[in-house]
C-alpha cells in the first residue's frame, strides 16, 4: 500500500498499556510480557498505511534498579522482531530511564522524548497523533500540540484525569489505528 505522498506521516505510541499490558511492577522480561488485545493488528495496519511509528515510554524500572539498559534493549529487540513477524514495524523506541523525582526533562508528562524524536526525524510533533493510556501521555501530547488518543481497554493503566480530556478515547490500539488512518488520509491529505 502506498501513502498519498512521498512524505510518510509519523505517529507516537506509548508502550505499557498500549502495546503490552500495563503491570504495576513493570514489564521487565519476555515472561512478563502480555500483548494488549488488538495491538499487533493495529501496528500492522499503521505500518501498511505508511506510518512511521515512534514509541515513547517511561521505564522508571531502570532508575529503581529493577531493570538494566541491556535487559530493556534485549526485551525491545524481541518485541520488534515479534511485531515485524506480524507485519508491523516500529521506527525507533525512545525511553526515559528516570523516576518522576529525578527531575529529568524526558519523564512523561514532560515532552522531552517527543521533542527528541521530532528533532531526530525532522517532523513537526503538532501534526501527529499520540496513542497512550495515561494522563501523562495526554499531557505530554498537549505540551507539543500533538493529538492525544487515550486507550482505555483491559490491560491499560486506567490512569485518567478528567481535567485532561483526550481528543479521542478507544478500547485498543486497533481502533486507534483505524481512527488515525481515516482521519489522516481523509481530513489531512499529506
Ligand atoms: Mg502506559
Amino acid at each position: 500500500m502506498t501513502t498519498a505522498s512521498a512524505t510518510r506521516p509519523f505517529v507516537f505510541l506509548d508502550r505499557d498499556g498500549v502495546i503490552n499490558v500495563d503491570r504495576k511492577d513493570y514489564t521487565k522480561t519476555r515472561d512478563e510480557w502480555v500483548w494488549m488485545p488488538g495491538a499487533l493488528e493495529g501496528l500492522r495496519l499503521l505500518t501498511e498505511a505508511g506510518f512511521r511509528i515512534i514509541v515513547v515510554t517511561n521505564q522508571g524500572c531502570i532508575a529503581r534498579g529493577l531493570q538494566t539498559e541491556e535487559g530493556l534493549r534485549r526485551l525491545h529487540e524481541w518485541m520488534l522482531a515479534e511485531i515485524e513477524r506480524h507485519g508491523g514495524r516500529i521506527e525507533r523506541i525512545y525511553h526515559c530511564p528516570h523516576r518522576t523525582a529525578d527531575d529529568c526533562d524526558c519523564h512523561k508528562p514532560k515532552p522531552g522524548l517527543l521533542l527528541r524524536a521530532a528533532g531526530d526525524f525532522g517532523f513537526d510533533p503538532s501534526q501527529v497523533f499520540f496513542v497512550g493510556d495515561s494522563w501523562r501521555d495526554i499531557e505530554a501530547a498537549r505540551q507539543v500540540g500533538a493529538r492525544p488518543i487515550l486507550v482505555t481497554g483491559i490491560g491499560s493503566s486506567g490512569h485518567s484525569d478528567p481535567t485532561l480530556p483526550p481528543e479521542h478515547q478507544v478500547p485498543s490500539l486497533l481502533e486507534a489505528a483505524n481512527l488515525i488512518i481515516t482521519q489522516t488520509h481523509c481530513n489531512d491529505p499529506l
